[in-house]
């Protein structure tokens, strides 16, 4: 109840009549209901001077009362959702709603549009994004548990990847995703990544039905998401002898991931963090090869603000999550990246994974 008062009292503040925030993941975050309405509407209204109210499919509205103190209002399908909201809402006096810019689509705002005369929108995602930055206990301990279940994937899946010649790709991605599912994870947060040798040189390569080379590094990038929250984290292993060059990017990516991990504390900035990483891959004379912002902030989105290396700087403070994933991407050699996500702690920080990172052969 507490953040929906700090919206409200921001709300007051900012003399804006009401929120209609429709991403699922903020109503969960706010509200503790975690719902997909799929293209059907999710609507939290939050007030400066009175209670909230929210509006989903009438299918949901069981659901969310057990998670919400103040008034649920259900839609049937075939009645008219904005027309509704309009009813529930008479007493009211609406001239400027705050909207989540980076999720209201435009249909959505035509209907709230069509039922409030001459309403403007003003953009809540910024203090939605500065209120999830900083984790309370709870969450990196949901985040801890998370971060576990990702070292259980690397283990099955670099046991499996090893285990015999003639494997493919997906057989791995496969085998993760059943063992997961079998130890009650319904979701990964993103498409399981395994990729072979060069097929790793693309960061946001796909796996596909390709035989695992021999002798050649093998990709994971992975997570999964446990009680609302996300983990992702890379690992690249050896399967058989590595080359000297595929060992000398390893321990390249090795070393920048170590230090930029080993920098990070309060009142240091994502720029820096992000520079520490590129300076090792730099001096090594691999900088062109590191083509993507050394991380991204997680929590129950896997990638959320902020930015580590983006086109924005901030100061780092106790309690933000992010990761730390520098790569190195050679075209049709050799790609490599190490990820871990962290949490900031008075002094330092905190892995939410805790695989090896020596460079494991199988
Ligand atoms: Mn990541
Ligand atoms: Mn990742």
């Amino acid at each position: 109840m507490t953040k929906l008062t700090d919206i409200a009292t921001y709300l007051g503040k900012e003399n804006w009549d009401m929120t209609f925030i429709t991403n699922p993941t903020t109503v969960n975050y706010l509200t503790g209901f975690s719902m997909d309405p799929h293209e059907r509407i999710l609507g939290l209204m939050i007030f400066p001077d009175c209670e909230p109210l929210l509006f989903t499919p009438e299918l949901e509205v069981e659901k969310a009362k057990a998670h919400v103190n103040f008034d649920v209002i259900g839609y049937a399908d075939n009645e008219n959702p904005w027309a509704k909201i309009k009813s529930h809402l008479a007493g009211h006096q609406i001239k400027t709603i705050a909207v989540e810019y980076d999720h209201l689509i435009l249909s959505k705002s035509d209907g709230l549009k069509s039922v409030f005369d001459g309403i403007s929108f003003n953009n809540l995602t910024p203090l939605i994004n500065r209120m999830r930055l900083i984790k309370s206990d709870d969450e990196i301990q949901k985040m801890l548990v998370a971060g576990d279940y990702a070292d259980r994937c690397f283990d099955i899946g670099f046991q499996f990847a090893g285990s015999e010649p003639g494997l493919t790709e997906m057989d791995v991605v496969a085998k993760i995703e059943f063992e997961m599912k079998r130890q009650g994870i319904s979701e990964m947060s993103f498409d399981t990544m395994v990729l072979t040798g060069d097929r790793a040189a693309n960061p946001h390569g796909v796996p596909e039905a390709v035989t695992i080379q021999q002798n050649k590094l093998l990709l994971f990038d992975l997570g999964v998401m446990s009680n609302g929250y996300a983990s992702d984290a890379s690992r690249t292993i050896s399967i058989g002898q590595p080359s000297d060059v595929d060992r000398k990017i390893y321990e390249i990516t090795r070393e920048a991931q170590q230090a930029a991990f080993d920098f990070v504390k309060p009142g240091v900035t994502a720029f820096e963090v992000d520079k520490v990483a590129r300076d090792v891959i730099t001096k090594a004379g691999y900088g062109d090869y590191f083509t993507h912002r050394t991380g991204h902030g997680i929590g129950m989105d896997v990638h959320e603000f902020p930015s580590i290396g983006g086109s924005e700087d901030i100061t780092i403070e106790k309690g933000m999550c992010f990761s730390i994933e520098p790569g190195i991407y050679i075209p049709n050699q050799v790609g490599v990246r190490i990820e871990d996500c962290l949490y900031v702690t008075e002094t330092g920080a905190k892995s939410f994974t805790q695989t090896s990172k020596d460079l494991l052969i199988f």
